[in-house]
């Protein structure tokens, strides 16, 4: 398999992942959200009942007749209700009157029953064929026979008459039964909107979950794939850079083994380019491994303070023979005061000489280097400035890239690896400092690391 087909099955999997949990997420919301909808409509129609049928219960009691046959008395208190086993001829008005503002009023029907469960009146809006006995559980839901549903609430009635013979049983304390029942044909119409709102809603939103899941998936593997095409691209320059100098060498080594006898005279002259390649290859493997440990941070070595003005005096004195030999002048400037900052020496002292050497080797024959240190508040600022070739302002940002030469052939011919400038950088990075460069063809360079000082 590929890359771009491993990364292209990784991605669709990790949208997959996001999709399917981010999909359960809302299911599980949208399902809890239409479960406490219909929970608090329910809770709130019951609630509504209970109070219909309490203020109608409240307003009877004091009204009922003790007769054992109330009928008469009944259509004088309650006369909108039908009489069980009487023409119904009534104006609703009591259940209307009892409901005004409260909900829908035609939706109410009321019931009343005798203590023995027998209905002795009724609105004329009831349910059709429903039971002419009572079923005294307070709630209850049931199908009419128009296939409506209704719900009832059912609450014992007492009479005056009935309360004076505290001394009887409970059961005969009660008068009766008033029933209080409505349609649920609201209720389920508003039900089955929020299932159709789910229905057509759930595909969209997972559609739309679909779409961002891809979409994030692909954030979230950019970073990885720049990643592995930048480490792609290292392994293949540093397989470009190592096959050079091993073809030459292997060469040389060829050579050396076709030499005939009469020729073994030159055999020293050809074993030092073996050599020199040899160590080419050498300190090209050293930068890299060194790289890696950078980048790795495989030696957390704590930081130490360091004076970078003995850094710089060294320095300047350990490159003064190479700058001799190339006739170029190299000068430092440090202040009177030891400016200390906190970092690893040993690799404090390689970012500055890979400038101090790159500020050599790029300036031609008489031309000055000149490295200087200076306090900046509470950071040190170290320059290394030439008078050299310069480097184009757009090829200034690349220098720092691992093997980015300006000028290919003859930075290797030099003998550089194209890895300074990116072991300066990394060493940088890694004591928070700011390594910059700016430069102008054929006038010269300056490479400035800012870096903050510590009290010592
Ligand atoms: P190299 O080993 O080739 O010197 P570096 O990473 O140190 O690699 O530098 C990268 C490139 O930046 C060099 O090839 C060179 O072209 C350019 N460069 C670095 N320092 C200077 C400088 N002081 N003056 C001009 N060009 C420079």
């Amino acid at each position: 398999m590929n890359s771009h087909q491993l990364f292209r099955r990784s991605r669709t999997r990790l949208a997959l992942w996001y999709a399917l949990v981010m999909g359960a997420i809302l299911s599980l919301s949208g399902l809890g959200m239409y479960r406490s909808l219909v929970q608090s409509n329910w809770a709130a129609m019951e609630r509504e009942m209970e109070s219909i049928a309490g203020t109608l219960h409240d307003s009877l009691e004091p009204m009922l007749p003790a007769s054992e046959d109330p009928t008469a008395v009944l259509r004088r208190i309650l006369p909108e209700l039908c009489l069980a086993g009487q023409p119904c001829n009534t104006s609703p008005t009591l259940i209307q009157r009892h409901t005004t503002g409260i909900s829908d009023r035609s939706i109410y029907y009321i019931r009343l029953f005798d203590h023995s469960g027998k209905l002795l009146a009724f609105s004329p809006n009831q349910p059709p064929s429903l039971p002419k006995t009572l079923n005294r559980s307070p709630w209850q839901t049931f199908h009419a026979a128009n296939g409506v549903r209704y719900h009832q609430f059912t609450t014992i009635l007492h009479s005056a008459y009935a309360n004076h013979q505290a001394n009887e049983p409970s059961s005969q304390l009660s008068w009766g039964y008033l029933q209080i029942g409505r349609t649920l044909a609201t209720f389920d119409a508003e039900t089955k909107r929020i299932q159709w709102i789910l229905v057509i809603g759930f595909p969209i939103a997972l559609l739309l979950v679909g779409f961002s899941s891809w979409w994030l998936s692909g954030l979230a593997m950019q970073p990885i794939y720049q990643s592995y095409q930048q480490q792609q691209q290292f392994i293949a320059n540093a397989a470009h850079e190592l096959r050079s100098p091993l073809a030459s060498l292997l060469a040389t080594v060829e050579a050396i083994l076709r030499l005939p006898p009469t020729n073994q005279h030159n055999i020293p002259v050809m074993l030092q380019t073996v050599e020199r390649q040899g160590r080419r290859l050498s300190h090209l493997i050293a930068d890299l491994l060194f790289l890696t440990s950078l980048e790795q941070n495989s030696s957390p070595k704590p930081f130490q303070p360091c004076c970078l003005n003995d850094l710089i005096s060294d320095l300047t004195e350990e490159f003064l023979e190479l700058a001799t030999i190339a006739d170029i002048h190299l000068t430092h400037q440090i202040p009177n005061h030891d400016v200390y900052v906190l970092g690893n020496e040993s690799q404090l002292y390689r970012l500055v000489s890979n400038l101090i050497a790159n500020a050599i080797q790029y300036t031609t024959l008489g031309g000055s280097v000149m490295v200087s240190l200076e306090q900046r508040d509470r950071t040190a600022v170290i320059a290394v400035k030439d008078t050299g070739i310069g480097i184009p302002t757009e090829q200034q940002g690349r220098v720092f890239d691992r093997f980015y030469r300006v000028d290919g052939d003859r930075s290797r011919k030099t003998g550089g690896t194209g890895l300074g400038l990116a072991i300066a950088q990394a060493i940088a990075q890694k004591h928070q400092a700011i390594l910059k460069v700016e430069s102008q063809v054929g006038q010269g360079s300056i490479f400035t690391l800012e870096i903050a000082i510590v009290n010592n």
